[in-house]
């Protein structure tokens, strides 16, 4: 892309495209990066940039980039038939294919699917269905959603709501009424003295008090993500998520995981909530249904809630415009095909999985870091000012924007939550793309260092 148009691009951007979580002035006075294409893990930008992409996008791209196989599908379905409803009675072939392969791969009785266009739908979706669902069978009072502090579920109503981002809160009067919050299993920034297990079983804990505090008869469901994501890929302690299940089971509570950004292999298996031992009732599904190539969002309902609804629901009063949409539905098949037929998670799980957690958590050594974990190929690195403190930097977020920034001129995409950096690649990266990524990042983190006046080896 010639320069004159590029500048062209972004003073129209400037003046005509609101940015989601942007300062949108700031960003305006600065120019937006505009990417232009995008082959494997790596996207250029309008300036030839060629960057390794250890982000995934926003955590979805699992298959990689410039997949012609998605775009062919999408191209036949559009062509052979474009769009058709789900609400009058109707359906199309790669709907019901989509949904039965859905309800074999999702774990355990998870058997029926509710189709929206993203996450944030999907949670919507699931805070009114699972009201109706207490509600019919004549516990209308049974409608309090327990989520967590830094827990992320989207940016509509109900999904930033039941998410317990302050920040997001207080913009337009948040949450709405029946939603509560406990704290999170952090335990490298609220850990203190407490072991980990211990910690997890202490936040754990705070659920069954939440649960005998309000009564268990006015607690509809628990929603967390197996792994925090947007919060900073928070991996909880071993026995947590064991411990949530526990106390839900107790008080016929039911155990929504929001795997928008787990599902699909993210953490090993295609859901995390199989790497914790954990039998969900309701699940989240986006991002990585269609690595991102197109929208899609999807609820998993368990047999015993798809057979209240069915049996006693009565109609539906939900649904949206494209529920179900087959060229949507169609590129998830694909994808899902992709990630079998390629054996993707299987060599996630044996073989680059392990590979990049062995590389990752070397940068652990650095003098920067507090913190390295990962789970499959979601992690973090904490940049911390000494160690082996977990004291935060005074000025919380700034250095860890001055990372992304540097790592960013090295060619390498990673995301900065505060002082965290995340990591989420596209599920294909290979062993060598792995030693790149990881020797990019240490660059970086030298860099980041000589920026803050401190002494690191030479590399
Ligand atoms: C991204 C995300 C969502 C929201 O999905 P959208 O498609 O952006 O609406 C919900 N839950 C989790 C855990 C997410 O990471």
């Amino acid at each position: 892309m010639d320069k004159q148009h590029r500048l062209d691009l972004q003073a129209l951007d400037a003046a005509h495209h609101l940015h989601p979580f942007n300062d949108n002035a700031a960003l305006a006075k600065r120019g937006t990066r505009i990417l232009d294409r995008g082959e494997g893990v790596y996207v250029w930008d309008s300036e030839g940039n060629k960057l390794l992409d250890a982000f995934a996008g926003l955590w979805c791209v699992n298959v990689g980039y410039g997949r012609a196989e998605l775009g062919r599908v999408a191209a036949a379905q559009m062509e052979r038939l474009a769009y058709y409803n789900s609400f009058f009675g109707c359906t199309t072939e790669p709907t019901v294919a989509l949904a039965a392969k859905l309800a074999e791969l999702a774990p355990g009785d998870l058997n029926h699917v509710f189709f929206s266009n993203s996450g944030s739908e999907a949670n919507d979706t699931i805070l009114r269905m699972v009201r109706h669902f207490w509600a019919v069978q004549g516990m209308p009072q049974k409608q309090v959603f327990i989520g967590r502090h830094n827990g992320y579920h989207g940016s509509t109503v109900a999904g930033a709501s039941l998410g317990g981002m302050k920040g997001m809160h207080a913009m337009g009067g948040l949450p709405i009424p029946g939603i509560v919050h406990i704290d999170q299993p952090y335990w490298f920034g609220e850990g203190g003295d407490l072991d980990p297990v211990a910690f997890g079983m202490e936040r754990a804990g705070q659920l069954e008090a939440k649960i005998l505090e309000l009564g268990a008869d006015r607690v509809a469901a628990f929603i967390g993500e197996p792994v925090q994501g947007a919060a900073g890929v928070f991996i909880p302690p071993d026995g947590y998520w064991k411990e949530i299940e526990r106390i839900c089971r107790k008080y016929d509570v039911l155990l929504v995981a929001d795997e928008v950004i787990t599902g699909f292999g993210r953490t090993g298996p295609w859901f995390a909530s199989q790497h914790f031992g954990i039998q969900p009732d309701v699940m989240t599904l986006a991002k990585g249904i269609t690595s991102g190539y197109i929208p899609l969002g999807a609820v998993m309902f368990n047999d015993r809630i798809a057979g209240v609804l069915k049996s006693r629901g009565g109609e539906l009063a939900h649904g949206y415009t494209y529920s179900g949409h087959p060229v949507c539905a169609a590129v998830a098949l694909e994808n899902i095909r992709i990630l079998e037929h390629e054996r993707v998670i299987e060599r996630v799980q044996s073989d680059t999985g392990p590979y990049l957690a062995k590389r990752w958590m070397e940068l652990g050594a650095h003098p920067l870091v507090g913190e390295a974990r990962i789970l499959g190929m979601v992690g973090a690195i904490e940049l911390v000012p000494s160690k082996p403190s977990r004291r935060y930097f005074p000025d919380r977020g700034t250095v860890g924007a001055t990372c992304r920034d540097l790592a960013l001129a090295n060619g390498l995409i990673l995301r900065a939550t505060n002082d965290a950096m995340l990591l989420s690649p596209p599920l294909v990266i290979s062993r060598s793309e792995i030693d790149e990524l990881v020797e990019k990042a240490w660059k970086t983190l030298d860099q980041t260092a000589t920026t803050l006046g401190m002494k690191t080896a030479a590399a």
